[in-house]
């Protein structure tokens, strides 16, 4: 397949190309080069697929997600995850990598994507955060209280499956009582689950607020840290130290703030994260500045964040962060693909043939990305509109 490109992003800072063909065989990316001959397809704009580095396919962006997972089955849910898996690869996004479900929910959606009985994106998933017992996210997490049953607990997501392991360092907005500032899972336990997952070859993401749990779970050596919000400046030190990734989630917040009269969510939800709100964009911009890796993710499925809306996440990295069109298709394209670890992400000879054709170029604003005219996955259309 041949595609005429008018402006060609690879993922990276590069300076984007004009006027190239990207020729793609057997599901990978043969070569970008000067257009000649005949093409199957042309596009104003080609980009890498978008990667949504932090999202859960179980959840479906409704007011009360406790109340949602609490009032429906397994298999309820199971459905809603096979429905947001083709909405997001439809709107663009071609690899996603769930972070936290019930049971094994989002690593049978993989397996079934995989084997092409269900449309959607490459998907990567930690099966259930491990998380203290009663803590954020306890009603789909595995609740663990000291390094070997945290430990045991790797081995119980290893054993269903999962690609990678998700912890919860500190509280969280969605759950009652659970306060975002405050630290949960030790330093020790998080890093006897690294050490154990690491043994397996699986990269750890901590869900960390507050700045303690945030530098906890740095310090224990997770590969990225989500949210991140109430970071400080030996935060920074430590995540360029370590080389570790923040994933903002800017839609968070920002989905149940502009819902926080309308919404129906309930009151502690709203608090929490108009509390954050005030303060996130600040501590997020200092830290990109400083050069911390800023990998894009939306937390989709959390209170009116939709799976097919990621674009949102680049238009807020944008607006809140003062990044460029580029650089923000940058962190939800090459440093996404490099924190998720499936290969994709840039467009390189070699790399897997995952590309948004768009109608204008994303330089005069990331809405270009919005409802992508054709959808490649692994050198085929996906989805055209
Ligand atoms: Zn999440």
């Amino acid at each position: 397949m041949i595609v005429r490109c008018g402006v060609f992003y690879d993922g990276t800072l590069e300076k984007p190309r004009e006027n190239v063909d990207l020729r793609i065989e057997n599901g990978t990316v043969a070569t970008i080069g000067p257009a000649e001959g005949d093409y199957d397809l042309s596009a104003a704009c080609v980009t890498p697929g978008l990667v949504n580095a932090h999202a859960h396919f179980e959840l479906n962006a409704t007011n009360d997600t406790v109340a949602e997972i609490t009032g429906t089955t397994l298999s309820q849910r199971m459905l809603i995850c096979v429905e947001n898996a083709r909405k997001a690869l439809r709107a663009g996004v071609t690899t996603v990598r769930d972070v936290g479900c019930s049971g094994s929910l989002s690593i049978d959606l993989r397996d079934a994507v995989d084997s092409g009985r269900v449309e959607g994106p490459r998907i990567r998933a930690a099966g259930s955060a491990l998380c203290m017992t009663g803590g954020h996210g306890h009603w789909i997490g595995r609740e663990v209280d000291n390094p070997w049953e945290a430990r045991k607990a790797v081995r119980e997501q290893l054993a269903k499956g999962a690609d990678c392991i998700k912890l919860i360092a500190t509280g969280g907005v969605l759950t009652k009582g659970a306060v975002p500032g405050q630290p949960q899972l030790s330093e020790e336990e998080m890093h006897a689950a690294i050490v154990e997952a690491r043994t397996h070859g699986m990269r750890v993401a901590a869900h960390a607020i507050g700045t303690e749990g945030i530098k906890n779970a740095l310090r224990a050596g997770v590969t990225s840290i989500e949210h991140g919000h109430l970071l400080d400046d030996e935060a920074i030190g430590l995540f360029k130290e370590r080389g570790a990734y923040l994933v903002p989630t800017l839609s968070a917040p920002a989905c149940i703030i502009d819902h926080a009269s309308d919404g129906g969510q309930p009151e502690f939800v709203v608090r929490k994260a108009v509390a954050l709100g005030e303060i996130l964009a600040g501590n997020i911009r200092k830290a990109w500045r400083a050069g911390v890796k800023l990998a894009g993710g939306s937390d989709a499925g959390t209170p009116f964040n939709f799976h097919e809306e990621y674009v949102r996440e680049l238009e807020l990295m944008c607006r809140q962060l003062g990044m460029s069109p580029q650089e923000a298709l940058h962190a939800a394209t090459a440093v996404a693909g490099e924190l998720v670890g499936a290969g994709t992400g840039t467009l390189t000879p070699g790399a897997p043939a995952d590309a948004l054709l768009l109608t204008r170029d994303v330089a005069g604003g990331v809405q270009a990305l919005r409802e992508p005219q054709t959808v490649i996955k692994a050198g085929a259309i996906a989805f055209a509109r």
